[in-house]
């Protein structure tokens, strides 16, 4: 998925840290190619392949990201939507190439009429994108899946404390070494050698950064971030990183993409719809102006 992936384990379980993490490793390795668009034989790039053609009956776990995707749709009101892919790849990310000029409204109007996610039908482990053009990409869920089921992993295996980080997306259980629990840094998206804040993880709970400092495009001298709001067809502007603490890896990092885009205009409206979720929101200001929920406040 083009990235890294670290595994901590507590101190009870040093001499497993290799066993442990060939086993993570190929969990990753499976699901990266069945979830990775940049993948050509990928579920996910032949669902995309299928798209006006017929439905594809795909795996379990493509079956479990893509419904939690859309689920993650219906409460953004459409901001969080895998069927973006055209617009991601329209603005130069996932491997297409970086446009010589922003892109024309006459283009972004085209596409638009594609990625609505309430488009994307899934039925009894099928799932069939019903128009031809239109694709999806689930960058902005698969590594928290991918997280949880390492999680599993752990806890099967007898582990009892540790600690996975997939860029970002995070997830522990017990404690680390002489402390209470794990703390979590969380980075500064103005300045990535600092962190802004540590955020204590409770037991089995899991972290998610989103950030416009993790992947982005410069066109025409401005800088354009990664995550596209499909209702407008642009990049989102207005947030540097939000960082979501919920109950699993998979929800928080599709709810870190779409608090991304809500912004802290609609991350009211959106918390109002989840349940024990707390947020971190960093507005792109300068000097940053944290916004955060009370169970965050203490750290
Ligand atoms: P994350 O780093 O988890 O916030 O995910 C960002 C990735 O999600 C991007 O690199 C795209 O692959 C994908 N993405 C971009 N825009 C959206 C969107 N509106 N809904 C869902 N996924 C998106
Ligand atoms: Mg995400």
């Amino acid at each position: 998925m083009g990235t890294v992936a670290t595994v901590t384990l507590g101190p009870d379980y040093a001499d497993r840290i290799e066993s442990v993490t060939e086993h993570i490793r190929e969990i990753f390795d499976r699901l990266e190619s069945e979830l990775s668009a940049y993948r050509p034989d990928s579920a996910i790039s032949e669902l995309s392949r299928m798209a006006g053609v017929a439905p594809l009956q795909v795996s379990e776990d493509a079956y479990h990201v893509l419904s939690l995707g859309q689920h993650l749709g219906r409460l953004s009101a459409g901001a969080f939507g895998n069927p973006a892919s055209p617009l991601v790849s329209l603005w130069g990310f996932n491997g297409a190439p970086v446009p010589m000029a922003i892109p024309s409204d006459q283009s972004i109007c085209e596409l638009l009429k594609l990625v609505d996610y309430r488009r994307l039908v899934l039925h009894d482990g099928t799932a069939f994108l019903p128009v031809a053009g239109m694709a999806v990409d689930v960058g902005g869920i698969a590594k928290g899946y991918a997280v949880d089921r390492a999680y599993d992993y752990c806890l099967s295996a007898g582990i009892r404390d540790f600690l996975i980080d997939f860029s970002g997306n995070v997830r522990a259980a017990g404690r680390p070494l002489r402390r209470e629990g794990w703390q979590i840094g969380v980075r500064d998206p103005f300045d990535g050698s600092r962190i802004i804040g540590k955020i204590a993880l409770p037991s089995g709970l899991a972290v998610a950064t989103s950030g416009s400092y993790e992947r982005f495009v410069e066109i025409a001298g401005e800088r354009f971030s990664h995550i596209i709001d499909p209702r407008t067809g642009y990049p989102v502007t207005g947030t540097a990183s939000v960082t979501v603490l919920c109950a699993d890896a998979i929800t928080a990092d599709a709810l870190s993409t779409s608090f991304f885009i809500a912004g802290l205009e609609g991350a009211v409206e959106l918390l109002k719809k989840v349940s024990s979720v707390e947020l971190l929101v960093v507005p792109d200001r300068y000097p940053a102006d944290l916004w955060l929920t009370p169970g965050l406040d203490k750290a």
